[in-house]
């Protein structure tokens, strides 16, 4: 059984470049970069290059300006806290009602510990309600943070985040981004960008798990999250987890190399073909976020009157795996919050799927799905109470 991997927004594939690149890390040069022997200088210079590469992948102006951090789960958790514990004082977070559940939860968390928690809405295509977050930057005073995604994980569709990033920056505010779903997939450029915070992670972009960043931009009032040595500045207290670093430096290269090599106008025409092919297959079938401001490898797609979980188990069978939502909230079957808000009909929430790919994946690979997945869905349908059977 083959095994067509289309789940790249959960995880992706190292890249064999990275896995090289990381290996003399764990075979000879695994002394720490902060010792003062030369055995640790050794680590300490390639440690330096990698954050020099992430920089330049991000357009910052200092390598100074990147810290690593374990997840990107971290990395957000560190900008909201980061930034309210500098505040000393109670303030505002602006965010999305779509954001990722590293930036949900802390929000709650700060509402607990007395801060107002703003959440702005979707549109039926998951696009950003501008109109209601100028409303908001306007309607409170004091301190304010935004923390909006650049773009989805689960549908793909990408906000404005240089005209938010400007408009928060007009209104005073510290503006974050999650841009974990962006990196690879489009230019990420902060010099373009006025944001002040940006997080990555490394697995989402062919490096391994384990490792994120945090951009904090040259002057952001921010207080670290783990304290303890002083490495990253005194951002970050940790020894650096050196192989994964420098293997988020090769990937960060391979992606960059990947934007202007036709990868993205490549993984657009096979996710293009995969969609076009379901809905023709596929009666009842609606694609979920705006088809035209979205990243170019994810497909969210909904199947009515079925659920995606049934499917999912089915494909997999089939060697295929995608996901019904994001990974995180995947066993709870509760409907997707995303998807809930965007408004999409009760019948559609269940059976969403999302199929998302990366510059491995292959033309066959693609045929594959639409060879199998129809009759899947069609199976189900035959089972499903909320269809009208023929007697
Ligand atoms: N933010 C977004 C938009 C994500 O898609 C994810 C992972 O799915 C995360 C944050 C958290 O990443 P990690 O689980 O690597 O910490």
């Amino acid at each position: 059984m083959p095994l067509v991997y289309l789940d790249n927004n959960a995880t992706t594939r190292p890249a064999p470049e990275v896995i090289e690149a990381m290996r003399p890390f764990f075979t000879d040069l695994w002394g720490n970069p902060s010792s003062m022997h030369a055995f640790g200088g050794q680590v300490a210079k390639p440690l330096a290059r990698a954050r020099e590469r992430v920089a330049g992948f991000l357009g910052a102006e200092r390598p100074e300006e990147i810290v690593f951090t374990g997840c990107a789960t971290e990395a957000d958790n560190h900008a909201l806290f980061g930034v309210a514990a500098a505040w000393g004082r109670p303030g505002t977070i602006i965010t999305s009602r779509v954001e990722h559940p590293a930036i949900l939860g802390p929000c709650l968390r700060l509402r607990e510990m007395g801060h107002n928690i703003v959440e702005i809405g979707v549109n039926g295509e998951g696009l950003f309600d501008l109109e209601a977050y100028e409303a908001a930057l306007l309607a409170n005073p004091g301190p304010k943070l935004v923390s909006i995604m650049w773009a989805n994980n689960e549908t793909g569709v990408i906000f404005p985040i240089r005209r938010i990033a400007e408009l928060g920056k007009a209104a005073g505010a510290t503006v974050h981004t999650d841009a974990v779903q962006a990196a690879g997939k489009l230019p990420l450029d902060v010099r373009n960008v006025p944001v002040d915070l940006l997080t990555i992670a490394g697995h989402k972009m062919h490096a391994p798990k384990g490792i994120g960043v945090l951009y904090i931009r040259r002057g952001t009032r921010i207080k670290p999250l783990l304290i303890g040595g002083h490495q990253e500045r005194g951002r970050r207290g940790g020894t650096e987890n050196v192989p994964y670093i420098v293997g988020l430096g090769k990937a960060c290269e391979l992606a960059e190399a990947a934007l202007h090599d036709g990868s993205e106008a490549r993984i657009a025409r096979l996710r293009d073909k995969l969609e076009a092919g379901l809905l023709k297959t596929c009666p009842d079938s609606r694609v979920n976020g705006s088809r035209t401001h979205r990243v170019a490898n994810t497909l969210n797609i909904s199947f009515e009157y079925i659920e995606g979980e049934s499917v999912l188990y089915h494909l997999s069978d089939l060697g295929i795996c995608a996901s019904s939502g994001s990974a995180c909230a995947a066993g709870s079957l509760e409907p997707s919050h995303v998807i809930r808000a965007m408004g999409v009909p009760f019948t559609a929430v269940h059976g969403s799927i999302r199929f998302s790919l990366s510059r491995y994946t292959t033309e066959e690979e693609i045929d594959y799905v639409l060879k199998h997945c129809p009759q899947v869905v069609a199976e189900m349908r035959a089972l499903s109470p909320f269809v009208k059977h023929e007697a």
